[in-house]
């Protein structure tokens, strides 16, 4: 099967469900994820891994104590019977798929298989994850869009892009949105709900976690985020404005206490799944206005 013949397929994985990063300073992350970027501190966080909340999830981002790089990237699926099809794929493909019900009790979730993507990031895919009774209360009374649409959305950055592209988009399931032209590389983005990408893949000389994404419900939420970033001594953001070419969210970034940026924007396109688009479109740039290095 070709990438473009796997428009035709459904895509087996539901949405992007967490992320785990690693930090050195886990101190600098609790204050970064609640006076600016709004989120919750977990109760399932522990003096060795901090937890944070976005929604009704237990958890959504988990940072451990590492040197910045990304730990793992949480797929979620609807159930068994996909998590069951997922493993039966990646084993027929001859790539390593291990079940671990520790792992997934670690997780708060039924139950998780791990694997690794060509790229060599940690994936897992995993179904019922716990939520709280609890209702999500953000500390600078921020709404993030997840539900169907996840988490949100992980940019990799990878030396091995094409083969990347195979895994996510042959193997999984995940359809190409569109592709960006970045000068030296064009970008795949991709989807398997309807927000435009919850995945994008980038040639690069290193692998890494180039940034994820948070969605709020308001442009205002977007630009308190960034008042609150720019008010702060640690928390500068990394880019001023801007809106994207092909999601055409109006969003900025911010430097993390990990490796990764984090996009904060508002507004993204959706795309139907019952499309079936059959061609890809190849935007010139990644946005159409701002985004500029502060
Ligand atoms: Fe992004």
């Amino acid at each position: 099967m070709t990438v473009a013949d796997a428009t035709a397929v459904r895509p087996r994985v539901h949405s992007l469900g967490y992320l785990g990063l690693t930090s050195t300073d886990l101190d600098g992350w609790r204050t970064f994820a609640t006076d600016i970027a709004g989120m919750a501190i977990s109760d399932t966080s522990s003096e060795n891994e901090l937890r944070l909340r976005i929604d009704e999830y237990q958890w959504r981002i988990s940072v451990t104590p590492g040197d910045g790089s990304v730990a793992f990237v949480g797929w979620e699926v609807a159930g068994k019977a996909a998590l069951d099809a997922i493993v039966a794929d990646l084993t027929a493909a001859g790539v390593a798929v291990e079940e671990d019900s520790k792992l997934a009790q670690e997780r708060g979730v039924l139950e998780l298989v791990r694997s690794e993507d060509p790229a060599g990031n940690q994936i897992e895919f995993f179904y019922g994850p716990i939520t709280e009774s609890k209702p999500f209360v953000s500390p600078q009374g921020v709404e993030f869009v997840t539900g169907e649409q996840g988490l949100g959305h992980v940019v990799l950055a990878t030396p091995s892009a094409e083969e990347t592209e195979r895994f996510y988009v042959d193997l999984l399931g995940f359809r190409v949105s569109d592709r960006v032209n970045l000068g030296p590389v064009v970008a795949m983005f991709a989807y398997v709900n309807p927000r435009h990408h919850s995945l994008a893949v980038v040639q690069a000389p290193e692998r890494l976690l180039h940034h994820f994404m948070l969605e709020v419900t308001s442009l205002d939420e977007v630009g308190l985020a960034l008042d609150r970033s720019l008010a702060s001594n640690a928390h500068q953001p990394a880019t001023g404005l801007g809106k994207h070419t092909n999601d055409q969210a109006v969003s900025f970034y911010l430097t993390t206490p990990s490796e990764c940026r984090v996009e904060y924007g508002w507004a993204g396109r959706q795309l139907d799944l019952d499309l079936n688009p059959s061609t890809t479109v190849v935007y010139t740039g990644g946005s159409i206005w701002g985004h500029k290095s502060v």
